[in-house]
Order: C-alpha cells, then sequence, then structure tokens
C-alpha cells in the first residue's frame, strides 16, 4: 500500500515537493491555507518576481518542468549598476550568458507547480489552514476562513508553510527546537515600472516594450540603503525599496528610514533625491507607496527541524532567509530533491530519512543565511566602491589563472550545485586572500600575481569535478 505524506503549505516548495513525491510514488495530500490561485488569482503578498538560479532550475528540471517555465523567465546577465550622477554600468554575473539568473514571476511558477503536482497525483486542498496537531491522537485541526474547524488523520507531515510555520508551533510544543528568529533592521517595500504601451507580440512585448534594459537586475546601491528592480516577462519591472526601519539604527540620523518616510510625497522626495532616474518610470510611486505594504525580514535558526519520524520542516518554514542573494527558493528547492530522493531510498524508518535530511541540509541552510546577510553589504554599498572593484576584477584574473581551484564564491551559490557550506567555507579563503593582495593596491598591476598562485596553490585544493 502506498504510504501517505501529509502536506502543509502548498506554495513554492510544498507544491514541489508534492509534485516530486507523487513521481515517485508516495500518495500525497496537501492542505493550503488560500484560495486556489488558478480560479481566485494569486494573493501573493510579497515578491511579485524572484530570481530563479541553477540549483532552482535543477528542481524544476527533475519534476519535468524545464520547458513550462524557459518561455516566462527572462534572463538577467548582470547587475545594471545606477550610479548618483545617472550613469549606469553592467557588471556581469559571469563569464557568458551560460552563467545568468532568471527573473520569474511567483504567481505563474506556484500555478505551474500546482498544475504538475495535481498531475502528478498529489490532492491539494485549498482554504484549509493548519490550526493545530492533536500527537496522542496523529489528528490536525485544519480551519477555513468561514470559521469551521475539520480533525484530519495523519501518519507523516512535512510542514512547508513558510516562515511564519503552523507545524513548526506546533512541534516546538513536543520538543524544544532551538529556535531563534533575528529580525533584519531593514524592511522593503514594493512599486511598479510598467510596461510600456503598445502591441503585445504573440502574447508578449517586444524589448521596446521594457522602459530600461530587461536583461539585467537594475540596483541602485546608496550606501545604507538601496533600490533594485528585476524585469516581468510582460514588459513591467518590479522595483523594491530596501531601507532601515528606523533613523537611528546605523546610529546614522541622516539616512532615510521607514520611520522617517511614511507618506506617499515623502518617498517622492527621496527618489527625486537619490533615484533621480527611476522617478519618470514609476508613475504610481506615491499610491505604490502608500498602498502597498511594507514588509519586514530576517532569519530564522533552528537547532531541530523533526520530530522523530513524524513531523519535519523544509523551505522558509525551516530556515528563512533575508533575499539579498536570490536563494531563499532556489535553496528550498533543493531541500525539496534531496528530501524526495531520501524518502525513495529511505524504506519506512522515517525518523532516520527525516534526521539524515537534517544533517545534509541544515550546514547548507546557515551557510546561504550567512551569504544572504553579507550580500546585503555588497549590493548596497560595496558595489560602488573602488576597492571593491578592484577585488572584483583580481577575482576574475584569479578565477581565470586557476579554473577549478579559484572559482568566485557568487559562482559556486548561483551556477552549480556544490553544498553552500563548501561556497562559504572557500569564500572565506578567497576572500582572505583578495585582501592581502589588494591591501594598499590601487589597480590591478600593482598586485603580484606570483605571490596570488602561492597563496592559492597553499591554500585551495581542487574543487571536486
Ligand atoms: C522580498 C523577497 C524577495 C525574494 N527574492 C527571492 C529571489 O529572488 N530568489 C529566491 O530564490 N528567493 C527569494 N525570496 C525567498 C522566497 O520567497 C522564499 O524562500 C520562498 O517563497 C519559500 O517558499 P516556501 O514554499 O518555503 O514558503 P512560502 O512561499 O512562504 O509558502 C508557504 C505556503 O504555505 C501556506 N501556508 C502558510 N501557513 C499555512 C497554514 N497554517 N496552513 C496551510 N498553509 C499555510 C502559504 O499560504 C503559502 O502558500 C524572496 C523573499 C522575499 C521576502
Amino acid at each position: 500500500m502506498k504510504r501517505t505524506i501529509t502536506l502543509a503549505g502548498a506554495g513554492l516548495v510544498g507544491a514541489l515537493t508534492a509534485t516530486l513525491l507523487a513521481q515517485r510514488g508516495f500518495d500525497v495530500e496537501v492542505f493550503e491555507r488560500r484560495p486556489d490561485p488558478r480560479k481566485a488569482g494569486f494573493l501573493g503578498g510579497r515578491s511579485i518576481n524572484l530570481a530563479l538560479a541553477e540549483r532552482g532550475w535543477h528542481g524544476l528540471r527533475v519534476a519535468g518542468l524545464q520547458q513550462r517555465i524557459a518561455p516566462i523567465a527572462v534572463m538577467m546577465r548582470g547587475r545594471m549598476v545606477h550610479h548618483m550622477d545617472g550613469h549606469t554600468e553592467l557588471l556581469r554575473y559571469g563569464r557568458d550568458d551560460s552563467e545568468v539568473i532568471w527573473s520569474v514571476n511567483r504567481g505563474s511558477l506556484n500555478m505551474a507547480l500546482l498544475d504538475a503536482a495535481e498531475a502528478a497525483g498529489a490532492r491539494i486542498r485549498f482554504e484549509r489552514r493548519l490550526e493545530s496537531v492533536d500527537w496522542d491522537k496523529s489528528t490536525l485541526q485544519l480551519g477555513d476562513d468561514r470559521g469551521t474547524t475539520q480533525t484530519h488523520a495523519f501518519t507523516c507531515l512535512i510542514g512547508a508553510d513558510g516562515a511564519g510555520s503552523a507545524l513548526r508551533t506546533a512541534m516546538a510544543g513536543q520538543i524544544d527546537m532551538g529556535e531563534r528568529f533575528e529580525p533584519l533592521d531593514h524592511g522593503y517595500k514594493e512599486l511598479e515600472i510598467p510596461a510600456r504601451d503598445g502591441q503585445l507580440q504573440d502574447g508578449r512585448p517586444q524589448n521596446g516594450k521594457f522602459q530600461m534594459e530587461p536583461n539585467a537586475l537594475h540596483i541602485w546601491p546608496r550606501g545604507n540603503y538601496m533600490c533594485i528592480a528585476l524585469p516581468n516577462a510582460e514588459g513591467s519591472f518590479t522595483v523594491t525599496l530596501f531601507l532601515p526601519s528606523n533613523s537611528d539604527s546605523t546610529g546614522n540620523s541622516g539616512s532615510p528610514s521607514f520611520a522617517s518616510v511614511t507618506t506617499g510625497a515623502q518617498a517622492r522626495a527621496l527618489f527625486e533625491r537619490d533615484f533621480a532616474d527611476a522617478v519618470p518610470l514609476i508613475p504610481d510611486l506615491q499610491k505604490d507607496f502608500a498602498e502597498n505594504p511594507t514588509g519586514l525580514l530576517g532569519t530564522l535558526y533552528l537547532q531541530r527541524w523533526h520530530v522523530d519520524g513524524r513531523a519535519l520542516l523544509i523551505g522558509d518554514a525551516a530556515h528563512a532567509i533575508v533575499p539579498f542573494h536570490g536563494q531563499g527558493m532556489n535553496c528550498g528547492f533543493e531541500d525539496a530533491v534531496e528530501l524526495a530522493q531520501l524518502m525513495k531510498e529511505g524504506g519506512s524508518d522515517m525518523r532516520a530519512t527525516f534526521a539524515e535530511f537534517e544533517r545534509r541540509r541544515k550546514p547548507n541552510a546557515d551557510a546561504i543565511a550567512a551569504m544572504a546577510l553579507e550580500n546585503y553589504v555588497e549590493m548596497r554599498d560595496s558595489v560602488a566602491d573602488a576597492h571593491f572593484l578592484l577585488m572584483r576584477a583580481l577575482e576574475r584574473k584569479l578565477a581565470e589563472r586557476h579554473p577549478g581551484r579559484f572559482v568566485p564564491r557568487y559562482w559556486m551559490v548561483t551556477f552549480s550545485r556544490l553544498p553552500y557550506s563548501i561556497a562559504f567555507e572557500r569564500g572565506e579563503i578567497q576572500s582572505a586572500i583578495l585582501r592581502e593582495l589588494c591591501a594598499g593596491k590601487h589597480d590591478l598591476q600593482q598586485v603580484d600575481l606570483e605571490e596570488a598562485d602561492r597563496l592559492i596553490a597553499a591554500r585551495l585544493p581542487l574543487l571536486p569535478t
């Protein structure tokens, strides 16, 4: 008889996990608190589009979804930096167009994953919110918006119900999960650059319909804060403004914050001063700012991800991170692939399977959490800094001189599936080498490349192929 797996949450990670488990012969049921987005429209709530990288693509390929998602993904070749004086420059992510990331609409991706999960045989029940778990009776309490509650029996639970996971709360009633949430003292607000008016071709605009270069992640780094913009396939861009939550969070009272910029008019004044080239592109700036919610950010750390073989957390429910490496979903998709494989191979001992999953994934989740926090400083600040640009130029040079040995951390995280923990460890060693070589230097000609070769040979073994 097929084993029944019960999932809470049919977001990005839950829907992919349901697909992969159903494809591997499990009987899968999913409870999702929202209505079916394919009927009701997508009520995303946050980040309209996301950056999809190699780890995410891998999950989609394993599920057989690459062909479905590729046409709705927009290539981003690098960071298009918008400097204060208005000039822009493209800092490429990789060597060529095989090393790029992709912007994809959260709603379209989620709906494609729901279709795939159902096609594989998963049963998804929408408007069913997990409220609590009775561990003695092995039952769930599921609520809906009409105030009705149902009791439902389970044998094995997987929580993909996001950063505010109800299953996590229920598990914490059973064991000490070692939970710690570190809020970031910066929040975000989304605004929109619409597509240019005009005819669509095959339902999609031509490049001319984008008001800025479409194939880039646009970024306005301003020291302690920044704006970014990701393209959408239909020609618009989603702009995200990241600001400190409070003016005093940095000790810099001159820095804008969500405490000092509260009205649409104040937001407009901030944009006119700091993001001037974006102002004519955002016709509803004041309205968007006033009406869209301010998002909160932070990092969730847990010591335990499972209760015996009965319940396991994955995706944001286990390890929500800040979005500055564009890896939360990508990491969650890796969870889904690893879990499906372990469950397929693991036989009936779910406790051993869940423990092994936690053993393999937790060091990687911890590593990407740390790298995502570091990347915020890089994006908002260093990206416009001369010393940082020298270090990046040297990094490229050393990567060419020592392929397979000196590999930029961004490359390992974004374009490979090397464990995040290895990317993190090697990244630390490489940063130390770059700092040593660039100390007191102003351009690449001054760097001692023979010394670089010696340091690399001594400290960095060849990566496994
Ligand atoms: C501003 C921002 C930008 C981001 N950009 C990127 C990016 O560029 N690239 C990237 O890889 N990641 C990005 N992320 C991270 C990414 O959004 C998350 O990592 C990803 O959504 C996690 O997926 P999930 O399925 O685990 O959780 P969620 O997407 O939160 O899905 C959880 C699901 O569970 C449902 N649910 C919640 N509670 C219950 C309940 N009690 N019962 C039943 N169902 C429930 C929810 O309705 C939802 O459908 C970004 C995040 C933010 C905030």
